[in-house]
């Protein structure tokens, strides 16, 4: 693409966000703590999913020093629901390491940025470019698939020839002293009008400079990413006894780190559900634990995964161990564990039957 032209498409893009700039929370008071919340929680999650969540997280934990302070278990609670729970650990962590190595200040170089747990390359140059105002363009999925369209690039937006050729075109369209203006704008376009299945040509004004709609691959471009569907049974088993819930806690490292879940796993290829949670139980809990009824089996999707849980109103058959990561939880104060998804539903169904 021509430099002239590039830098025509940047001058649009900042013209256009003073006018049409969506209102969003995090985008009042861009400080570098409320940039690096909204850019942990904006990883895999829609805009409007993500407000409410930035707004809860803003009052109880105001400022770097708060979310440092508090408890992974508080932390964690408030993140629930909007999955990827990793990002709330590594939140979490980066704020304990902001207040221990930096003395509280969120740092201003790409290198310390990078240090942080859960800090790449994208969320760096966000917070370089949104909070200290830096000359740097951010690239995310939804710019590459702009710049490409707008050149005419065909390919995966991942392969390493693409992204070096979006590099240069969002660094030649940066316009001077514009850095913030210009990268929002980037991405409410690539939201709002050059839309990943149905994008808006019709009214877009950077249509006379784009090659995919001058050509009619707009639609093509970028290839969409093969994914293959991974299809998974758990079994889960729900012990009651006297107004509580048997829990225990997922390690501290791995997919749901630190969050509470009832016994259960995974289903082996050949096994049958009820089968995997005698095995299940008798492994981890010392007892098989005998299945009374069962009670639902829940479809739920996370990455490329479709999960079938099996679940079962079950007794144990021997005292279930009770520590650390073991415990007895009053089904009224569920609310404050953090449980993925798919168990909370399972739960909350359980709990609304006994009331
Ligand atoms: S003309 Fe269509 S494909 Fe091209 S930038 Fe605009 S919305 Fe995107």
């Amino acid at each position: 693409m021509q430099k002239r032209s590039l830098q025509t498409i940047g001058r649009r893009l900042v013209k256009w966000y003073g006018c049409a700039a969506r209102d969003l929370p995090w985008r009042v008071d861009p400080t570098p703590y409320r940039v690096l919340v909204s850019e942990f929680m904006l990883q895999q999650t829609v805009v409007g999913t993500v407000i409410g969540y930035f707004d809860r997280w803003m009052t109880q934990f105001p400022d770097v020093k708060a979310l440092a302070a508090a408890s992974e278990r508080r932390v964690l609670a408030l993140w629930q629901g909007l999955g990827y729970y990793r990002r709330a650990t590594n939140l979490h962590r980066s704020a304990r390491m902001i207040v221990a190595d930096f003395d509280g200040r969120i740092p201003d170089s790409r290198a310390e940025l990078l240090k942080l747990p859960g800090v790449g390359p994208y969320i760096a140059d966000a917070v370089l470019s949104f909070a200290f105002h830096r000359h740097v363009a951010v690239v995310d999925a939804n710019v590459a698939r702009v710049f490409m369209r707008l050149a005419g690039r065909e390919g995966l937006a991942t392969a390493g020839d693409v992204r070096r050729d979006v590099a240069a075109w969002t660094d030649a369209a940066l316009p001077s002293g514009h850095s913030s203006a210009y990268n929002q704008a980037l991405m409410d376009f690539g939201s709002v009008v050059c839309r990943s299945r149905t994008p808006l040509c019709t009214d877009c004004f950077l249509r006379d400079r784009c090659e995919a709609q001058r050509t009619g691959r707009q639609y093509d471009i970028p290839t969409p990413p093969k994914r293959r569907l991974k299809k998974i049974r758990t079994v889960a088993a729900v012990l009651i006894r006297e107004g509580c819930v048997y829990l225990r806690r997922r390690p501290p490292t791995g997919l749901f780190a630190g969050m509470w879940e009832l016994p259960g796993g995974r289903v082996d290829d050949a096994e049958r559900p009820r089968a995997a949670l005698t095995r299940i139980c008798r492994d981890e809990l010392g007892t098989p634990c005998q299945s009374e009824r069962k009670l639902t089996q829940l479809v739920h999707h996370y990455t490329v995964h479709e999960v079938t849980l099996h679940a079962w109103l079950c007794t144990p058959t021997e005292r279930l161990p009770e520590d650390a990561t073991h415990r007895w939880v009053p089904l009224d104060e569920l609310d404050a564990y953090p449980l993925p998804s798919a168990e909370r539903k399972l739960l909350d169904t359980t709990r609304g039957s006994r009331q």
